[in-house]
């Protein structure tokens, strides 16, 4: 079956019940059994829930995988993957890492002994001569957050493998609409479901995929071991987002396009970032990896008083950390999402604006922006 048909129907058989074609918020910890260990397939719902059930087939389906294996939020899986890993393991990291993840890196994991390299973009090209034989894992965003950097998957599984490490991408830009990575050789998929795949800015979670049976065996080992897991009704939440993630994606690509041109016409901003513009370093690679370059685009203002003065200014965008929604917001990633990785040899640019664009009507957008970018005389 195609995407958006999977989207609605996988993992999402009427209830069994009552044929309630919904697949309902299973709101309860434990499972009455028949007999000591006779039971339907569920004891405790920290192990297992029926809605997290449907969630996961939902959306490993949806990333080409075997196996899903839902979490209470993105760092939640993110975590989680890291206990794959030992003291003394060596993991690569594209440099730009969503600041959250390199605060976990840098303040959990490294004081452990485990050891983490960053390594810019344009640096994959030689990704080989940065593995050695303690390299464990690769971990990369395409595009990243929040530099829009793009890495070719393809290149980055060879490559890892050939060292004998992992390759997991974390996907939570591109969705699995746009990109889907285990098709193109990596190892584990990793999302924050609360950005597009939830997309509508009313819920936290996180996922992973593979179809590795070994890597999911341990990471269903894990979910109930560590216990980071969603809530039903944040599953639910989750399974009737992803029901319109094509259509809204088509829509967050358009209306990014649009903004991305106005923005490199516009002589108030220094520099655009969007994997759809063909100066855009990574473009060739996007458009070979990607369906479309999704909704996110960043750009440089004249200084960073004017990018923290103009996300005040903007009416539509509303100023807010986060994205993937079905509204658009805007946010300085230097005072804001990144503002942990300031220490970080690659800390977010002062002056950098990210837009997450919604999927209102782009004429509003537009008019929004322009009216922003051009201060209102004093
Ligand atoms: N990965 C990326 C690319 C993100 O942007 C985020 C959050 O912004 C996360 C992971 C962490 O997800 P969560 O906030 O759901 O824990």
């Amino acid at each position: 079956m195609e995407f958006e048909t999977r989207a609605i129907h996988a993992g999402q058989e009427p209830d069994p019940a009552t044929g309630a074609i919904i697949t309902p918020i299973y709101q309860t910890s434990t499972y009455v059994q028949d007999a000591v260990g006779e039971h339907k397939g569920y004891d405790y719902s920290r192990v297992a829930n029926p809605t997290r059930t449907a969630l996961q087939a939902a959306l490993a389906s949806l990333e080409s995988a075997e196996h899903g294996i839902a979490f209470s939020s993105g760092l939640g899986a993110v975590m989680t993957l890291f206990h794959l890993l030992s003291p003394g393991d060596r993991v690569v990291l594209i440099a730009d890492v969503y600041g959250g993840v390199y605060r976990m890196t840098s303040q959990v994991y490294e004081p452990k002994g485990y050891r983490f390299e960053y390594l810019p973009a344009e640096e994959f090209a030689n990704l080989g001569d940065h593995l050695d034989e303690t390299t464990r894992m690769v971990w990369i965003e395409t595009p990243s957050n929040p530099l829009l950097n793009i890495v070719d998957i393809r290149a980055a599984a060879e490559a890892a493998h050939a060292a004998g490490a992992l390759l997991v991408v974390d996907n939570t830009f591109a969705t699995p609409y746009l990109q889907r990575p285990l098709e193109l050789g990596a190892d584990v998929v990793v999302h924050s479901t609360t950005k597009y795949l939830g997309g509508h800015s009313d819920v936290v979670g996180g996922f992973a995929a593979t179809s590795d049976p070994a890597i999911a065996e341990r990471l269903f080992f894990l979910q109930k071991s560590l216990g980071a897991v969603p809530g039903p009704f944040d599953c639910w939440l989750v399974v009737r987002g992803i029901k319109t993630l094509a259509l809204r994606m088509r829509k967050h690509c358009e209306n990014a396009m649009a903004i991305a041109a106005l923005l490199s016409r516009h002589p108030r901003v220094e520099r655009v970032y969007y994997p759809g513009l063909p100066t855009h370093p990574g473009h060739a690679i996007a458009a070979r990896q990607m369906r479309d370059f999704g909704g996110m685009v960043s750009f440089l203002a004249e200084s960073p008083e004017e990018a923290a003065a103009l996300v005040a200014r903007t009416r539509v965008f509303r100023l807010a950390e986060s994205l993937g929604g079905v509204e658009s917001l805007i946010e300085v990633p230097a005072r804001m999402t990144h503002a942990s990785t300031a220490d970080a040899p690659f800390a977010s640019p002062p002056s950098l604006v990210r837009l997450s664009v919604g999927i209102e009507a782009i004429e509003d957008l537009l008019a929004d922006l322009e009216d922003a970018l051009v201060p209102a005389a004093a």
